[in-house]
Order: C-alpha cells, then structure tokens, then sequence
C-alpha cells in the first residue's frame, strides 16, 4: 500500500476552498510548483509512453492560444503563489509560441523559477534563445547512452540530436543541467551505471524515475517496472553512493552523492514514485495543453480553465475555480491501492 501519513482533512472538502491566501489543499499541503504542458504532440515515440503510430492529437482549437495561457500563468504567480513554472508536454520544443511564453512568465512579479523538461531535440538550436527569453534551468530526458537501444526505445534514431541539445543547455547556462532517465525492463540495470558514468562525467545531474501507469496503452505492469532499490542495488555495484544531507524539502528526488574512483564524483536522484510514494510532500498542480486544471498526474477529474475564460469569465472567477480544484486533491495517487484505476489521460497529454 502506498504510506500516506497525512492524518485527515484539516477541513471536509464539503467546506468551500479558501478565497485567498496560498494554493492549499484540505490536507493543508501548499502548492507552489505549476506544471504547464504547452502540446501533446512529440516528436519521439518512448515505448512506455505512446505507440509508434502517435495518438489523436488534441484539435487545434482546443489548445489555449497564447494569450490565454499568459493570463493563466499571471494569475498563478500573481494570485495563487506559484514561486516555479515548468514547461513540458508533448514536447515543449514542438511548440512554437516557447520562446515567448517563458519570456512572458520571466517579466511576472514576483518572477518564478522557469524550467523546462524536453526531450533534448532541437534544443542545441535554441538554448541559448530559451536562456535569454529567461529560462532558468533545464531537465532533459534520456533513457540510455547507447544509440541503439536509444533507437529501440524511442523509435527514433536521435540519440546525437540529445546528446548536442544537452551540450548546449550546458555552455547556455541553464544549470544544474538534469537528465531524467526512465529505466527499459530488460536493459535498465545496465543503461543506468552507464547513464551515471555518463552524467558525472559531462557534470550533468542524473535523475532515474520509476515508470508509472500513465501509457497511453494501459500496459504498465508492476513487475516489468524496475524498482528504486534494484536501481540503487545496481549503482552500488560501480559507485560508491552517501545519502546527501541538503534537506529534501518537497523535491521527489532521493539524492545521493557518488563516488566513482579519482575524479569521478557528484549526484544522482532516484524518484521512487511508485514503490515510496511522497504525495504527503506534493506541491503541484498542473495545467494541461487545453487549459484542464489537474490537481494530480493520477486525477480522474478537471477543471476546464479554457471553457471558463471563453465564456467570458473574469479573474476572480478562474481564481476561485483553479482553488476549488486543488482544495479536493486526494491524499495520494493511489497506485498501489487495489482499486487503482489509471487515468484517461496519457502522461503525455497531461504533462510530465
Ligand atoms: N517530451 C518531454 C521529455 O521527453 O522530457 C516532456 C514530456 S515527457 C512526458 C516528460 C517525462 O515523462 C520524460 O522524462 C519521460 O521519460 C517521462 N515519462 C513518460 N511516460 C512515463 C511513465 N509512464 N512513467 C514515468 N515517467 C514517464
């Protein structure tokens, strides 16, 4: 069963949701850390995320304009105390209006943290464009530093295209430059040591995340996923890893510093969001593309922003319904609970 240790509600979701004051839950949890998805088009096709043919691709009318999703995020920063933005998708990258966007967000008061989690393509083109627009730092994702397992796991045979994109990101400034590796069932163990040499090596930050239920094929199973603790079991192997003792505060990442013999040394993350679930800690909520409020990647429920604000809605309105929203989130995502029931969604059409 996933530990949740968050007591009960302080107040019955019955009991309306604060008019102002932070973004807050019933369970007292606060959130700070929005997550923008900006399309649910990519230009890869990771086999654990969605099939090689691609999906249905919302309609264009459906995804917020630029101007919509400007107000939104001013109305985060500026009414429910969002301090971090994170653009992610789909692939950010695919979507034009990026560069205007983080600019946008970047001239709010008071200014946020502006991050982005992509998939490395195109970005050795445009990092020192989104550095300037005033991105601040950069997650990019790579499951493995082998060009043909790359291309098994992407469909796509891309794998310089990253490894350029991840260089850049790193002479533009956009560090801690993070990459975000989701483990393949039989190659993981071994693409993990070599994805860790990989990292400490360039001086980038490696973060392995456990694969969730949110394919858009259904398929997920418990046994195929590989389990933080076999990761950390592998890792101990070549590395010598301590815990770090920065406090971890609400980052879902389990830090550890690494030692791998003479000038090999610095960190990994390991997010065990399956096997050691942190939703006591969440601080998120989450917009998707078409302008749904998700108070949870695992939510069965939104919030239609877009249909609000077309409908002529003022501030206070989408204020209040962007409160109403998170003031009911669950205590936790419920995947290791027997009546688990994986959402509609796709991880990438909410935005991971
Ligand atoms: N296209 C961008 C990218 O590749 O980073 C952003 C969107 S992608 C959905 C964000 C992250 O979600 C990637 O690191 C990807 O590996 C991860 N991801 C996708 N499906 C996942 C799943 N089922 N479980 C865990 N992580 C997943």
């Amino acid at each position: 069963m996933t530990v949740i240790d968050l007591g009960v509600p302080s107040l019955g979701p019955t009991a309306p949701a604060p008019a102002d004051g932070p973004l807050v839950d019933t369970f007292g949890r606060v959130a700070t850390d929005l997550r923008v998805s900006l399309t649910d088009r990519c230009n890869l096709r990771c086999t654990y995320c969605m099939p090689a043919e691609g999906l249905d691709w919302l309609p264009g009318e459906q995804l917020l304009a630029t101007a919509e999703l400007t107000r939104l995020l001013r109305i985060a920063v500026t009414r429910l105390g969002i301090t971090s933005v994170r653009f992610t998708g789909g692939e950010p990258l695919v979507a034009k209006h990026l560069e205007d966007v983080v600019a946008a967000t970047a001239s709010l008061q008071p200014r946020p943290e502006i991050t982005l989690t992509t998939n490395g393509i195109g970005l050795a083109k445009r990092a020192a464009k989104l550095k300037r627009a005033g991105l601040d730092r950069i997650n990019v994702s790579l499951d493995t530093v082998d060009a043909a397992r790359f291309t098994h796991i992407t469909r796509r045979d891309r794998l310089p295209d990253v490894l350029a994109g991840l260089q850049a990101a790193k002479a533009a400034g956009l560090e801690p430059v993070k990459v975000n590796a989701v483990l393949d069932p039989v190659t993981g163990l071994d693409d993990a040591v070599d994805l860790l040499r990989f990292c400490v090596g360039h001086g980038y930050q490696l973060r392995i995340i456990e694969q969730m239920p949110l394919d858009a094929g259904h398929e997920w199973q418990r046994s195929r996923a590989i389990a933080a603790d076999d990761v950390l079991d592998a890792l101990r192997r070549h590395f010598h890893l301590r815990p770090d003792s920065a406090p971890r505060g609400s980052s879902p990442a389990e830090l550890w510093r690494v030692d791998g013999g003479p000038g090999v040394s610095g960190t990994v993350g390991i997010i065990a969001s399956v096997s050691h679930a942190f939703c006591s800690a969440c601080d998120r909520t989450r917009l998707t593309a078409d302008g749904q409020v998700r108070n949870c990647l695992f939510a069965r429920h939104e919030t239609d922003l877009r249909h609000l604000m077309r409908s002529g809605a003022d501030d206070d309105a989408v204020e209040a319904a962007w409160r109403a929203a998170m003031w009911v989130k669950a205590a936790g995502h419920g995947i290791n609970d027997p009546d688990f029931v994986q959402p509609d969604r796709p991880m990438s059409a909410i935005g991971g």
